[in-house]
């Protein structure tokens, strides 16, 4: 990089350009998976879409690999890279609600959070994930469910249009009537298409308060449980989604003192329509076997989708793998407590969402997203503090892993680690893979958007 072109960057943006050892490159480099300690050359902090397209540019002219930092949340850590340009969109993080006409316009690097405070005013949400430190952008992209995701779709399914910077600078829009091929790649494809400047989305009425809660259930009948809840879950409307944790309970009021730090079966859930109505539906689940504990009752929605930020702060070792589960059979049922009697940390969890609704009505190659069908995810959370740990933690991860491949079918490219490209493969059908592929070439020819789960133009 000379110098006087780097000097014509630093004027011709509004943001900041960052060089090693400059204030803010540490705190901009830093991201949420503690694994990764990568220094990139250089750091564009965008301030807007005019700034993304300088450093589009800049990154394309000066031959630098380029990563897209959203909300920096992918436990892959593509966010970041080594020796090359970091395109750090942290700061352009502006929601806007138009409450009328229901939908809400986006910036590329805001957080869940940003969303859901804001849409809030007018009681309204964007279907997206449950951690609210997460980036919108990121998760968009490989396609974003969470609690309301079976009543109202995936994230991509609420989305109208996109602005994107395109691997050869050039703003674009995306939506059903412009450029639509762009428009059906980037709804699961990841970030493999361009910079999304901004997102459009749909937005929901669901009030600003919800059933909801963890209902807390004795990790000794783990089993006698979850055959239970694989049918019960499966019969619930729409409006109702119940999800499954393993883990070491965490000091909550409602769990007994004695079972703090012991493993537990958390059984949390979102209920959208009439509470009482939701109340019966939940009944059935705190009367089957015993109960220890049940935070179930009316929450602010706010409230609720931050609930479980304080089980996996920043900066903690994390190594996760997923897959899709074609169902929880006994033998599946088995597997996942000989794990869970193993996990190498207390911060570990098994964490099981149960997908179908509004979703699954969707054809596969509507979107680039195409596994809407199978019931279950299984998300092996593996988190550790210390690095004398990794090797015990990473072969935890894996075995588990490959011991639940037979019930598994497909992936959610979102959830993937670094897995080779091969894995990227499985989380699309052939059919989705190559009209990606054919997408990647038209748009980015290059491949210079080549961190993240990628889909190689070759
Ligand atoms: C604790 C935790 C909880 C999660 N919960 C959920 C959940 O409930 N539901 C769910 O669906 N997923 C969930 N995820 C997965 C999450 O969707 C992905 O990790 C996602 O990539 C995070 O987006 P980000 O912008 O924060 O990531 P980043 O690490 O910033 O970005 C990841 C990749 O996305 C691309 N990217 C990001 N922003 C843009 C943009 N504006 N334009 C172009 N490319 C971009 C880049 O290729 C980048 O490498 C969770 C992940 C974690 C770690």
């Amino acid at each position: 990089m000379k110098t006087e072109n780097l000097n014509a960057l630093k004027s011709a943006i509004q943001g900041r350009v960052m060089l090693p050892d400059e204030t803010g490159y540490d705190e901009s480099r830093a991201i949420w998976n503690g694994m990764f300690d990568r220094k990139p050359a250089l750091i564009i902090r965008c301030s807007n879409t005019k700034d993304v397209q300088a450093a589009v540019n800049f990154g394309r002219d000066n031959n630098l690999l380029i990563s897209v930092k959203g909300g920096g949340h992918n436990s892959a850590g593509t966010a970041v890279c080594d020796d090359g340009l970091m395109i750090d969109l942290s700061q352009m993080n502006e929601v806007k609600v138009d409450a009328e006409k229901n939908f809400a316009t986006v910036q590329g690097g805001a957080l869940l959070s940003a969303v859901d405070s804001e849409t809030q005013k007018s009681g309204l949400a964007v279907p997206s994930g449950i951690i609210s430190h997460t980036g919108v952008g990121g998760l968009t992209l490989g396609g974003g469910f969470g609690w309301i995701s079976r009543k109202f779709g995936f994230s991509i399914d609420n989305l109208i249009s996109a602005e994107i910077v395109t691997a050869a600078g050039n703003i674009v829009n995306a939506s059903a009537t412009e450029n639509d091929d762009l428009f059906w790649a980037i709804r699961g494809g990841g970030g493999n298409f361009g910079i999304v400047t901004n997102f459009k989305f749909k937005t929901a009425k669901i009030g600003t308060e919800v059933l909801s809660g963890p209902v807390v259930k004795k990790f000794e009948n783990m089993k006698d449980y979850m055959q239970f809840h694989r049918d019960y879950v499966r019969k619930m409307p729409d409006e109702m989604t119940i999800w499954l944790v393993v883990r070491h309970a965490p000091p909550l009021p409602f769990i007994p003192n004695e079972f703090h730090g012991k493993l537990v079966v958390l059984v949390p859930f979102v209920w959208l329509g009439d509470p009482e109505q939701g109340k019966k539906l939940i009944q059935p689940i705190l009367d089957h076997g015993e109960t220890l504990g049940s935070g179930a009752g009316m929450h602010p929605w706010v409230g609720w989708q931050s609930a479980f930020d304080g089980l996996v702060p920043h900066g903690a070792r994390n190594y996760w793998k997923s897959h899709h589960l074609t169902g929880l059979s006994d033998e599946c049922i088995d597997r996942l407590r000989e794990y869970a009697l193993t996990m190498p940390s207390d911060e570990c969890e098994i964490f099981i969402p149960h997908m179908e609704g509004a979703p699954s009505r969707i054809a596969a190659n509507a979107t680039a997203f195409p596994h809407r069908n199978t019931p279950f995810v299984l998300n092996i959370h593996t988190r550790w503090q210390k690095a004398s740990d990794d090797k015990m933690a990473l072969q935890w991860a894996r075995d588990f892993h490959s011991a639940t491949k037979e019930f598994s079918q497909g992936v959610y490219v979102n959830f993937l680690s670094d897995e080779g490209a091969g894995r990227v493969r499985e989380a699309y059908t052939p059919d989705v893979w190559d009209k990606l592929v054919r997408c990647k070439k038209k748009w980015d020819p290059n491949n210079l958007f080549r961190m993240n789960q990628n889909i190689s133009p070759d």
